[in-house]
């Protein structure tokens, strides 16, 4: 073979090699912001935020759908050993997706064991293109608050554009019940009356449901529209563990009958306990909350009752601070979604 003839994609393969093996390591162009810097004191971990960052930008993803990348990578130590584990979105038929940093966690106890998730895992790092201000889904929040020592997580963005890198604390993306303001019947933005219709709602809604598996967390949620009318839900497991949300089970019906605009939701769990609201059931109300946004309504109070008479009130937009919503990513959807599904007036 005539060795003139040599593919130059070969020739042009090996000059790259050359180049890429004489090139410093990329890590070394990350660089964190200022108050990035003093939250991560300690260089080691500095180190393994910048390897970690370099692997997830490999990380493999297929959002089919809404083509948004979540590429995320961890390094935990093992034995001794320091090891990257890779986490990336995918997303299938109706809007459902595995998220990528749920993704990155359940691989970390593939390889290493559930302890390795919960103690090893010391921050969950981002490649993307642009660091904004959005933070873990409600699922994602729930997964990471059960399965690490999230009082200690961080949660890293790099971006790609400029290598910059923010890290901010995972617990900045929770808020406990127990810090939602103590309310009255006269503080609460719905009256003395409607409040007890509601809270009486979803005491009754709480009989039901279906707790086969979740006996100590059942809780039972109503929440009352612009229109006047009531919708309540409980929480209902099943045999393939795809629980159904009372928040989310309301305002599903609500939205079924073209009742977008939701002015409170009473959540009610056991007698004289405050019940837990999961981050995904708050995603939900943030979601239909954004709907009250752009019809220029008050948000969604979101109340919660003790059996006993005590209240306290909040809103889905404080109970998941940071959160996302279409109407951030698609406003003019959105806008147009909500005029031409709203029932006319006669
Ligand atoms: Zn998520």
């Amino acid at each position: 073979m005539n060795r003139l003839l040599l593919p130059t994609g070969l020739f042009l393969l090996a000059i790259l090699a050359a180049v890429a093996a004489s090139s410093p390591p990329s890590t070394a162009s990350w660089h964190l912001t200022s108050e990035s810097e003093t939250l991560v004191p300690d260089a080691t971990l500095r180190a393994q935020i910048f390897r970690a960052l370099d692997a997830a930008e490999h990380a493999g993803t297929d959002p089919s759908i809404s083509h948004f990348k979540v590429r995320a990578a961890t390094v935990v130590t093992v034995d001794g050993e320091d090891h990257v584990v890779l986490g990336g979105n995918t997303e299938y038929e109706v809007p459902e997706a595995i998220h990528g940093e749920s993704s990155l966690l359940n691989h970390v106890t593939s390889l290493y064991g559930p302890d390795a998730t919960r103690h090893a895992v010391r921050f969950v790092a981002f490649f993307s293109e642009h660091c904004g201000a959005g933070a873990s889904c409600g699922d994602c929040r729930d997964y990471q608050h059960a399965v690490t020592d999230y009082q200690r997580l961080l949660v890293v963005c790099g971006q790609s554009s400029d290598h910059t890198v923010r890290i901010s604390r995972f617990a900045d993306q929770l808020v406990e019940e127990e810090k939602f303001p103590m309310a009255s019947p006269e503080s609460v933005p719905i009256t003395a009356a409607e409040l007890e219709r509601l809270t009486r709602a979803a005491s009754e809604a709480r009989l039901g449901g279906v707790t086969l598996f979740s006996t100590t967390r059942h809780t039972g949620a109503a929440g009352l529209s612009y229109t006047g009318k009531i919708y309540r839900a409980a929480g209902g497991d099943d045999a393939a563990f795809h629980y159904r949300y009372p928040i989310g089970g309301l305002l599903q019906q609500a939205d079924t009958e073209r009742d977008y605009y939701l002015r409170a939701i009473v959540v009610v769990g056991e007698k004289g306990q405050w019940p837990v609201v999961s981050y995904r059931d708050r995603q939900y109300g943030f979601e239909s909350s954004s709907f009250n946004h752009e019809a220029g309504k008050l948000p969604i109070a979101l109340i919660l009752a003790d059996g006993l008479g005590h209240y306290r009130a909040t809103t889905f937009e404080a109970a998941l601070p940071h959160a996302f919503s279409t109407a951030e990513f698609m406003p003019q959807a959105v806008k147009d979604f909500l005029a031409s599904h709203t029932p006319t007036a006669k």
